[in-house]
């Protein structure tokens, strides 16, 4: 039986790549939806292409061939085997809990979701005996090492370390749009291109992990893996260390992602030859030069809302940064003022984390008003 797939975000850089699994594994699966934002002319053209029964878009009168619907109606849809989130942002947040509500399982790509809401989130998915697979790659590569939860003692999140990797303070400050969005191996969004070279994807990353995998901060450690072959690693309580390696492509943790708990050939990458890759090298993270490691792991323990205020302060900054309108260390240190000056509410309930999510970003973009 084909498996029923919509897709939230299905321009984006993770919503095209899973098009492109799903063309390699088309008797496996049948899609009820696709959604887009603003990119309607790429979603017609998928359209066209995937057939789909439902399509929702910003622009839904631009929307031809196929029924017109949003978010939430897709997320609500029981047709529905597994739902995509590949959105960006917030945006994310509330159709996943809707799918989870009606029993529908999720393939996430988006961490804002967890990083937001992660103690609303996860406990209603156990308790509605949803699965949620990780996308993101390092957590993909976790859920792939882990047999049984109870007996693994550390998760290991590796990091390409970015394009600034080992590149001077003062090159950082002086890094252009351009510079910052070459990342060296790693083809994806902007948003995500920034954060990962402030090294603030790794700190959403170990706030993910901490949500998704129920570990303690003190047994998720960060390492600098410039290669990003080994996609991350865990250690059991007897000291064994298991970690999944693979050339990087974000084609493979997608495909397990929509296709768990089976395993196909579809898009699959080059064979693996260790021979070829010769060396593996593994470094500290430096947590002077990327304070925002420091400032998510703080923010994690402290928890509540705190998260969410990092998340939404650091979203308008990075938008900020890509419109020229600040530099790149400007992103952490109006992350840092905004948690600063937050008043945490521990516990909140979703609409109080809209609330705080708005007021943040209404506060940032006034802080940019004021450095000019
Ligand atoms: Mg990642």
């Amino acid at each position: 039986m084909k498996r029923k797939i919509s897709i939230l975000g299905s321009t984006g850089s993770i919503g095209r790549q899973a098009l492109e699994v799903i063309e390699k594994l088309t008797d496996k699966f049948e899609i009820i939806a696709l959604a887009a934002g603003s990119n309607t002319d790429l979603l017609n053209e998928q359209i066209r292409k995937f057939r789909p029964k439902y399509a929702c878009a910003n622009n839904i009168n631009e929307v031809e061939g196929a029924r017109h619907t949003s978010l939430e109606e897709i997320c609500s849809n029981k047709e529905n085997d597994i739902i995509l989130v590949a959105v960006s942002g917030r945006v994310g947040l509330k159709p996943t809990i809707t799918a989870i509500n009606n029993g529908i399982d999720i393939a996430l790509a988006n961490k804002e979701t967890l990083v937001m809401a992660g103690d609303i989130v996860m406990p209603l998915a156990r308790a509605k005996k949803v699965n949620i697979i990780p996308v993101d790659s390092e957590h993909c590569a976790i859920h792939q090492c882990i047999k049984d939860i109870s007996q693994v003692d550390k998760l290991i999140i590796t990091a390409s370390g970015g394009p600034f990797l080992h590149k001077t303070v003062e090159d950082m400050k002086n890094a252009t749009v351009e510079e910052t969005l070459h990342h060296p191996r790693w083809n994806m969004g902007k948003k995500i291109t920034v954060d990962s070279a402030t090294l603030m994807n790794k700190g959403l990353e170990v706030i993910e992990a901490h949500h998704l995998f129920n570990m303690d901060y003190d047994k998720i450690q960060v390492v600098v893996h410039p290669q990003s072959i080994v996609h991350s690693a865990i250690e059991y309580v007897d000291g064994s260390v298991i970690a999944q390696l693979g050339l990087p492509s974000m084609h493979i943790p997608i495909q397990y992602a929509i296709t768990y708990p089976e395993r196909y050939e579809g898009i699959k990458s080059k064979s693996f030859s260790f021979s070829e890759i010769a060396r593996l090298d593994f470094e500290e993270p430096d947590w002077d030069k990327f304070k925002a490691l420091k400032i998510a792991y703080n923010s994690g323990r402290l928890g509540g809302s705190v998260p969410v205020c990092m998340n939404a302060a650091n979203e308008e900054a990075v938008f900020a940064f890509l419109q020229g309108k600040i530099k790149l260390f400007d992103i952490i240190d109006t992350v840092e003022k905004m948690i600063y000056k937050h008043n945490p509410v521990f516990n909140p309930s979703l609409e109080e984390i809209f609330e705080i999510d708005n007021e943040i970003r209404i506060k940032t973009k006034e802080s940019f008003l004021q450095l000019r």
